[in-house]
């Protein structure tokens, strides 16, 4: 790592920036200080490269800097939700829960920060809205809303998959007089609930964490379902400082494993196919993993993923735990999903979502029966009438993969736009490069494996391979890197086509981009598994960055 001497202040480089054209101010920009950026950050610096990280929130974190949400925490094992790059901090971290929650892991990504000194080079509270390549100098000028203009030889866009927001356009929502909020850009501060009517639209995976936590809390909660979930207990707990050492002790096995596995986490395996399976010792499986918690259920069987038959069986399995649980048949009946393959759209993971039903302070509202008609100063207006409320929390998610990328005004060769390259859908070469647009990488974007693993492990292999790719440039003296469009032709045909036929296409969901009013209906993630996905880019990496021009001067 340079030392803070070796490096020009940021003053005196921008100020450069105004008179020399091709110097650029900043070896690399980067773009987000959630897991992809801080590393990017760490990353590039090691190399001696001077680099500029915007964030536009006060904080690094990412995710876990907005999801402040009463209840959010993740679904994948601490130990293996975490950076291993660095051996001394893995050892030295200490995990308290199984699942960890949102404090916990922005601790830990501010630990992060602070151990490797990041925070200097992150400009926060700016947000960056455009992007431009200029085909005369070769460099990006990059611009945020805070007053900011530098030139840059890289940048990466590291904004994630999760990052924009949504709140649906529903009539009359600047009418209400209550208290607004979406669960991701909590307020800092938390929101007190005592003796409130709240209003919960929402019931994906951050919905299924808050509703039982406010509704503990609120003095009345009506939650608003259009989809029910499936939802899996988490069986969260405290982690054991002996389970923690364990852990510790076997860390590059267990990474190795990880890097190399479907999901990129760890995960006993199927134990055999469920259609292969009599149905008593079947639901008796599915009673095992149930009991065990998290997302280890939906692999139960080695054909629930790809077989709808034996789909059905888990998801029969889970609805019969709902009628097991909601004492009302009525709302159990409405919480029941159907009509999609589990696992088609996210699987939830929740602690006492479904017992939440029986509270006698808690209503569900069946958006398919009778759907929200407008929001009035009162509250929410279905057509069944009036439901008053004090406050709405929106848990309406994201748009997902590409909404942070397209809120940017990003520009490349030719002053041709990502907005209508992508218009569409996106079009990527390995999730990491779009043709038209040298010296840009994506992290976690659209085309890699990312959302559909432990994202972590995604992050750790794009950012190492995308500094590989830098490495592999400067010492071959190449300035220039970019997808050709044959090869992003050819990667979009194959990520395509491993959706097509899959159960992924048979839901509604935030992966093709369903939950967005108008957005194309495009399977965006890579469904080839963590493990296959990182020894293909190694093997391309391998074989001289094939499908990439890499060149000394722009063609
Ligand atoms: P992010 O953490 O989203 O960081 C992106 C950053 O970029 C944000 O801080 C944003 O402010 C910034 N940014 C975006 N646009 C701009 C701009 N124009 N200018 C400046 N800054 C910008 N994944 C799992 O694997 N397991 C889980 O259990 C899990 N739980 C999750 C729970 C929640 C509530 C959510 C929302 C997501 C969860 N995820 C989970 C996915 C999670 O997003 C990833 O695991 C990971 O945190 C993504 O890291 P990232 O750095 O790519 O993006
Ligand atoms: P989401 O999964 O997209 O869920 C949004 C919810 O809002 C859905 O129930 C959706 O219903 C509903 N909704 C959207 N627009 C609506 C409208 N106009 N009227 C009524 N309902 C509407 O978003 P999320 O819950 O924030 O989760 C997003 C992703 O973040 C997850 O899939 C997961 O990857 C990650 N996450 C993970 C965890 C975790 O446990 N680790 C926690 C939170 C988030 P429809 O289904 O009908 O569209």
């Amino acid at each position: 790592m340079p030392d803070s001497t070796s490096r020009e202040s940021r003053e005196s480089r921008e100020s450069r920036e105004s008179t020399a054209s091709s110097e650029p101010t900043y070896d690399a920009v980067v773009v987000g200080a959630g897991f992809a950026g801080l590393y990017t950050l760490h990353s590039l610096r090691r190399r001696g490269l001077t680099v500029r990280l915007f964030e536009a929130g006060d904080g690094v974190g990412g995710t876990w800097f907005w999801n402040r949400y009463p209840g959010a925490r993740c679904d994948v094992d601490s130990a293996d939700y975490s950076y291993s790059f660095d051996d001394d901090l893995q050892q030295e971290w200490v995990w308290t829960e199984r699942f960890p929650a949102q404090p916990e892991i922005l601790r830990y990504l501010e630990h992060v920060a602070d151990r490797f000194g990041l925070r200097e080079d992150i400009t926060f509270g700016s947000r960056v809205t455009s992007a431009h390549f200029d085909d005369a100098s070769g460099l990006w000028t990059v611009t945020t809303d805070s007053g900011d203009t530098v030139t840059a030889r890289w940048t990466v866009m590291a904004t994630g998959p999760l990052s924009s927001a949504r709140i649906p356009d529903i009539a009359g929502l600047a009418t209400f007089t209550g208290e607004i909020h979406h669960t991701a850009n909590w307020p800092e501060q938390g929101v007190d609930f005592r003796g409130k009517r709240v209003g919960v639209i929402g019931t994906g995976s951050s919905g299924v964490q808050a509703i039982p936590v406010i509704a503990e809390q609120a003095a009345e909660l009506t939650v608003f379902q259009r989809t029910p979930g499936f939802v899996l207990p988490a069986r969260n707990r405290p982690l054991g400082p002996g389970e923690l050492a364990e852990i510790k002790a076997d860390y590059p096995a267990r990474r190795q494993l990880q890097r190399q596995s479907h999901g990129g986490w760890i995960l006993p395996p199927p134990v055999g196919l469920a259609l292969e399976t009599a149905p008593d010792v079947r639901i008796k499986e599915y009673e095992t993993r149930w009991a065990a918690g998290g997302l280890a259920f939906q692999t139960t069987f080695g054909d629930v993923m790809t077989d709808a038959t034996a789909n059905e069986t888990a998801a029969e399995f889970v609805r019969s735990k709902i009628r097991e649980t909601v004492s009302d048949p009525v709302t159990a009946e409405v919480l029941c999903p159907k009509g999609y393959p589990l696992g088609s759209k996210r699987v939830c993971v929740g602690t006492d979502y479904y017992e939440t039903f029986n509270r006698g302070n808690v209503e569900l509202v069946d958006l398919r029966a009778t759907p929200i008609e407008e929001i009035v100063s009162e509250g929410i207006r279905t057509d069944a009438g009036v439901h008053e409320l004090d406050a709405i929390v929106f848990a309406t998610g994201f748009d997902a993969m590409t909404g942070a990328l397209g809120a940017i005004d990003i520009r490349g060769r030719d002053g041709v736009t990502l907005r209508d390259t992508w218009e569409a859908g996106p079009r990527t070469y390995l999730g990491v490069s779009v043709a038209g647009f040298p010296n840009l990488f994506v992290l976690a974007g659209p085309g890699s494996p990312s959302v559909l693993s432990n994202v972590v492990v995604s992050i750790e292999q794009h950012v190492e391979w995308v500094i590989g790719y830098l490495d592999h440039m400067r010492s071959t003296g190449a300035r220039f890197a970019e997808a050709t469009l044959e090869a992003q032709d050819e990667w979009v045909e194959h990520v395509t086509g491993i959706a097509v036929g899959s159960l992924y296409m048979q839901a509604d969901s935030w992966y093709l981009g369903a939950n967005v009013p108008g957005k194309p209906r495009i399977f965006m993630p890579y469904l080839g598994g963590v493990g296959n996905y990182r020894n293909l880019c190694a093997q391309i990496a391998a074989d001289g960055y094939r499908g990439f021009s890499t060149t000394t001067e722009l063609g």
